[in-house]
């Protein structure tokens, strides 16, 4: 597993040194809109803590933070309408995954029709 390196983009974001479009903050997590939108709604879900990837956080996080996590994720979806509609949570993992951000983050990808499950 990759070490987590402290200067990515989205530990920038939560230090605060970069801005963000926050949808959603509580103890454990933060939401904020990605900034390169592919469906009208297109949220990135990231836990505060120091994960690499899904299977870091899987591994390493505690009860709390995990089930913030999902709670959080169940608020959004409320919240932005797309419960009912249906949406797809996304988490690219390492180089095959296309993961671009070393910090585990959960797309929301919704408000219209996702498509098929993988491209290509
Ligand atoms: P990945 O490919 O790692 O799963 O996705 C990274 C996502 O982060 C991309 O969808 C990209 O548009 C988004 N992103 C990259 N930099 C920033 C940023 O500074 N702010 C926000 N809000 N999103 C970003």
């Amino acid at each position: 597993m990759a070490e987590y390196d402290e200067n990515n983009i989205f530990a920038k974001i939560l230090k605060g040194e970069i801005p963000c479009d926050k949808v959603y903050e509580d103890d454990y997590v933060l939401a904020f809109n990605d900034i390169a939108p592919l469906k009208p709604v297109h949220i990135l879900v990231i836990p505060k803590g120091a994960y690499v990837s899904i299977d870091d956080f899987g591994t390493n996080a505690s009860l709390e933070e995990t089930q913030a996590f999902f709670a959080a994720i169940a608020k959004i979806v409320e919240q932005k309408g797309i419960a009912e509609t249906g949406f797809r949570c996304i988490a690219n993992t390492g180089a095959d995954g296309g993961q671009e951000v070393p910090h585990f983050h959960m797309h929301i990808l919704g408000g219209a029709p996702v498509g098929r499950m993988v491209a290509g």
